[in-house]
């Protein structure tokens, strides 16, 4: 069979992307060889945000007092919490099955290999066909990455997968890596009563993201129960009586740390292998496929998209990346722009960033922030931690980075992205109303805050 795009992967990158070829009207195929949606549907944004909500609404019943009511017995039974997220998964799974077959795209489930030129074949749980394609979009995402410690492949050190797939909360855990993935693990799974250790090399929390930010989560995080050792290693786990017993190194001594599981969470790797990528001549890299601004590899009508390529990890990115390389496979121009792609950490209180970090715009800048205790919305929330920081060229005004911490940070954080991608200045921002009582009253205090002035930020008097 012969078709105008062939995308291998199913996730929010390849998935959207035949969408959009079959849109301009393409005969595409899809190829997946395990479930619709991908990792971020199957085992990454969406259970975890599943399981987030369980836990929020576990920390909610248990403070109702604050908000003046009363419940009864109050408890969780983790195996309903482990149903509803798999049920939340499910239901969106059939949506994309709906809107996959609605678009007329051809779903073959199956293990798709390049063979040179326009030629893939696919190994199906029933034997193997060759297709063509005039265009092949690969989309093939990611997977954890194992690190080599000694004793690393022992039952009980699991992944990301491993977790989501489990439907007990273990009563420890120790957590090695303490980026985005990492972090949202072990504050759900504290919430949930389990105890939790963070293990991260890098001096800080959350590598990479604004220094104001990452102290304030550190806070935040450390105020609900997490233990966080930085600049400290795992150098070895072993068995002792079903447990695990960790030995960690933070460079003036060792410690032993004892846990029922242990979540290797120290980043992912772009799904290269067995691809037939050295048959079709499609150059790799050691962070994945690179390709250009189109979306292209180096080899002529073949693209990647997604975590493959290694940019941008994040399931918008592959998204948006999927609808450019469909334009492009169906004769278009189209070009990516991840000028302003914004990211969210789903920890209460969220994080969520776009841009800059005031420590990669260097000197020449000017800084709002607006703590969200002084936001009315966020008191009657009880909601109350954390702040929006806005970073503006000093010359220009133009704003060149958003960094928030606090309620519904993930919605909030659209305004910077906006004004990123559209060069809007603080003052611009500022001065577009904002409705009351909302949170993005904070947006618009923390862009008056780049100019000095904060309408509701109490003024210091100059001690006498
Ligand atoms: P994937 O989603 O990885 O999909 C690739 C698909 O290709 C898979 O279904 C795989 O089975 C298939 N495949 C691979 N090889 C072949 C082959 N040879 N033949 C056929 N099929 C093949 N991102 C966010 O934006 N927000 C979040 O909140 C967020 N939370 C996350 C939480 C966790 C725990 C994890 C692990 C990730 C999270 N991410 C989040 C990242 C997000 O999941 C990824 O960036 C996104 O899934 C990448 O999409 P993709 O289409 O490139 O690849």
């Amino acid at each position: 069979m012969s078709y105008d795009v062939i995308v291998i992967g199913a996730g929010p990158g390849g998935y959207v992307a035949a969408i959009r070829a079959a849109q301009l009207g393409g005969k595409v195929l899809l190829v997946e060889k395990d479930r619709l949606g991908g990792v971020c549907l199957n085992r990454g944004c969406i259970p975890t945000k599943t399981l987030l909500k369980s836990a929020d609404k576990w920390r909610e019943l248990q403070h109702c007092g604050e908000f003046g009511l009363k419940a009864g017995e109050i408890g969780f039974d983790f195996t309903a919490v482990a149903a509803r997220r798999d049920a939340v998964v499910a239901q969106l799974r059939g949506g994309v099955e709906q809107l996959v077959k609605s678009n007329d795209i051809e779903i073959k489930y199956g293990t798709a290999q390049l063979r040179g030129g326009s030629r893939v074949t696919i190994q199906e749980q029933d034997g193997s066909c060759e297709v063509e394609g005039k265009a092949i979009i690969l989309a093939t995402g990611s997977s954890p990455v194992a690190l080599p410690v000694p004793g690393g492949d022992l039952p009980g050190v699991i992944n990301s997968d491993h977790l989501l797939a489990m439907n007990h909360v273990p009563a420890s855990m120790l957590v090695i890596g303490a980026g985005a993935v990492g972090i949202e693990f072990a504050a759900i799974y504290q919430a949930f009563g389990c105890d939790v250790t963070v293990v991260e090399m890098m001096p800080g929390i959350l590598p990479n993201l604004d220094s104001d930010i990452v102290k304030r989560a550190g806070l935040a995080l450390r105020k609900q129960g997490l233990k966080m050792l930085t600049n400290t290693k795992v150098t070895g786990i072993a068995a002792a009586d079903g447990l695990l017993n960790v030995t960690v190194d933070n460079g003036k001594g060792t410690q032993q740390i004892v846990v029922e599981n242990v979540l290797m969470a120290a980043g992912r790797r772009a799904n290269t292998t067995g691809l037939g990528l050295e048959d079709a001549g499609v150059a790799v890299e050691r962070s994945g496929i690179p390709v250009n601004d189109r979306l292209e590899t180096n080899v002529p009508r073949i693209y990647a998209i997604g975590d493959v390529t290694g940019r941008m990890m994040w399931a918008h990115a592959a998204s948006a990346a999927g609808v450019v390389a469909a334009e492009n496979a169906m004769g278009g121009h189209s070009q990516i722009d991840f000028r302003a792609v914004a990211g969210g950490i789903f920890t209460t209180p969220e994080i969520a960033m776009v841009g800059l970090t005031e420590q990669e715009a260097g000197p020449d800048i000017k800084v709002g922030r607006f703590n969200f205790a002084a936001n009315g919305k966020a008191v009657s929330l009880g909601e109350t931690d954390g702040l929006v920081k806005i970073i503006a060229d000093a010359a220009t005004d133009k704003v060149v980075g958003v960094h928030i911490m606090g309620p519904h940070a993930s919605d909030l954080i659209m305004e910077g992205a906006l004004a990123i991608q559209h060069g809007l200045t603080a003052s611009q921002l500022a001065h577009t109303i904002h409705p009351h009582p909302t949170l993005c009253e904070t947006v618009g205090e923390a862009a008056h805050g780049v100019n000095g002035d904060i309408i509701h930020q109490v003024k210091m008097k100059p001690r006498r």
